[in-house]
């Protein structure tokens, strides 16, 4: 099924925009999608490159799949997203779930070789074990380079435990996905990757790529982001005096940490910063939106996970796990620091992007991340057709700790707060609430950090209406309110609704 032909004019080979607006402006992030899917084997990743080694324009007129499969590509991502969409949480910056949860391998031993709790380390091996499927796709250490990721086909559980861990540069998993289903044959794959990595998945599920039948569950890493390896390994090298032979392996914590034969070495982060690959500047998925299960850190818990739970196929896998004694869970909500830390740095993430990728479109013409623009589409639609009603309100003297403790209950970011008559008089976020010093959320009330200006629309307007309104206020929502008793609030819609309502 072809969506989208993007071509430059005089071409309708998509490989010419590839090169031009994705490899040559260094949006490239590796995962060797366009290898894999490229009907006439005409890619290649070569060191830190995609090489074309043959030129496919002598073999057809015409071809648009490695452009679209591409994760940093705007094509196929409303398509891409729908594979989730019947999830019954929609939340501004986790996208769309059944279930958070905790959870840790029951293996202690595993744990200390992770970096959380070897979650997709016991869910890959049993897995394998119960041929749940056939073969998983994940990222060894290079055995001369072990901060080098190597993507590899796992067959047997072996294979799953020389994986564990976490690798900081790019890894070509995508690719590593078609020789499980070109080289091995496999019928049944499990896939981890981060959220490029699974987005390019997405797409060619999208596309209805050939290979993809293959593709039995997709976990998703959360991810800040990759580093080019070689301008790392070299600053490393020259400010460290430390060869890449001489690592033993890479952690993130407060610092970057790079261990030796003799120790460890620290680095600040802001140090390494500027290592981090260009893709990543403008990426706005921090937890793998479109996995069927996406894993990350469970920061200030140590030796456990957060995993979130997608799809049915991923909610039917984890609790499988459970019930057989692989992982142990815990509920989040009785942990409302992790879920704050999570949403806090998806929003972050996101808003850096956003702005990141204002700039460069100035630049390089459309972005992908500024998925969400105006659009006919929008203008067809009533508000009243897409709110959610039935909305949660916070009264304006509750404290900002009990606030937290709400948000880890309920789910969403943000909630309009109320006066004594229940009228709404503002509206608080989690990420507002986050930034009260620790100590003083006691005695902070939602009232004190609030936003007082509400952004207003009616049920009669239009879905274009709202987008208008959000973008002209730089918020994210607005409320809905009776046009008869303008007190009166009956619904919300956010940008999250917007988007939802476009990939239906
Ligand atoms: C580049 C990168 C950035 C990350 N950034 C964050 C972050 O900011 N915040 C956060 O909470 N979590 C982040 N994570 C995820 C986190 O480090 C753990 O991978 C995750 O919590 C799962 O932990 P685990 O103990 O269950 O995984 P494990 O059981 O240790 O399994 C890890 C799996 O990750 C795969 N893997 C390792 N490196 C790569 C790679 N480069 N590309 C693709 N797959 C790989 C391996 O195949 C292995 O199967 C990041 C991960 C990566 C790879
Ligand atoms: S044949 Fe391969 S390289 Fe050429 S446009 Fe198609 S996918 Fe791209
Ligand atoms: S599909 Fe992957 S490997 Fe190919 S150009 Fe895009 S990011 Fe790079
Ligand atoms: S930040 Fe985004 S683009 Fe960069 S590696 Fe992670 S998922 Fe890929």
């Amino acid at each position: 099924m072809w969506v989208l032909v993007v071509t430059n004019g005089n071409s309708l080979i998509a490989y010419n925009v590839l090169e031009k607006r994705i490899i040559n402006s260094g949006f490239c992030t590796l995962c060797g999608a366009c290898e894999a899917a490229c009907p006439t084997s005409a890619l290649q990743i070569k060191g830190e490159k995609v090489h074309r080694l043959h030129d496919c324009s002598k073999d057809m007129d015409i071809c648009p799949i490695c452009y679209e499969i591409c994760p940093h590509s705007e094509a196929l991502l409303l398509r891409s997203l729908s594979f989730v969409a019947d999830a019954p949480i929609k939340n501004e910056a986790l996208g769309y779930y059944r279930k958070i949860v905790l959870a840790q391998s029951v293996d202690p031993a595993l744990r200390e070789q992770s970096h959380g709790g070897a979650v997709v380390t016991a869910l890959l091996k049993y897995g394998i074990e119960t041929k749940f499927f056939d073969s998983a796709i994940v990222s060894e250490a290079e055995p001369e380079n072990p901060a080098k990721p190597k993507p590899a086909v796992a067959l047997v559980p072996d294979d799953i435990l020389s994986a564990v861990g976490s690798k900081f540069f790019p890894s070509s998993v995508a690719k590593a996905y078609g020789s499980a289903v070109y080289g091995h044959g496999k019928t049944d794959i499990a896939f981890v990757g981060v959220p490029c990595h699974v987005l390019a998945l997405r797409k060619m599920e999208a596309w209805q790529h050939k290979i993809i039948g293959n593709l039995k569950i997709t976990i998703g890493l959360f991810c800040f982001g990759t580093f080019s390896l070689s301008s790392l390994l070299k600053y490393i090298q020259e400010e460290y005096k430390v060869k890449p032979s001489e690592i033993k392996g890479m952690h993130l914590s407060s610092n970057f940490e790079v261990q030796t034969e003799n120790g460890v070495v620290q680095i600040p982060l802001a140090k390494v910063e500027k290592h981090i690959m260009p893709s990543c500047r403008t990426c706005t998925d921090f937890t793998s939106e479109l996995a069927d299960i996406s894993v990350g850190s469970a920061y200030p818990l140590q030796d456990w996970s957060t995993v979130i739970i997608r799809t049915k196929a991923g909610e039917d896998f984890v609790y499988k796990a459970v019930e057989n004694g692989i992982i142990n869970t815990w509920v989040i909500e009785q942990e409302p620091k992790v879920f704050e830390r999570i949403v806090v740095a998806a929003m972050q993430k996101r808003t850096e992007a956003l702005k990141e990728a204002k700039q460069l479109e100035k630049v390089y013409g459309y972005l992908p991340v500024l998925l969400l623009r105006e659009t006919d589409a929008l203008a067809h639609i009533k508000i009243e057709e897409i709110m959610a009603k039935n909305i949660r309100t916070v009264p304006q003297d509750m404290t900002v700790t009990r606030f937290l403790d709400f948000v880890a209950i309920h789910h969403h970011i943000g909630y309009p707060v109320v006066n004594e008559e229940g009228d709404p008089v503002g509206w608080v976020t989690l990420e507002e609430a986050a930034s009260v010093a620790k100590k003083k959320r006691d005695e902070t009330l939602v009232s004190q950090i609030m936003r007082r200006k509400l952004v207003a629309a009616f049920p009669d307007e239009t879905a274009l209406d709202a987008f208008k309104r959000m973008s002209e206020n730089e918020t994210g929502r607005v409320l809905v309110f009776d046009r008869a008793s303008p007190k009166k609030l009956l619904g919300v819609v956010t940008k999250t609704d917007l988007m939802h309502t476009m990939t239906k």
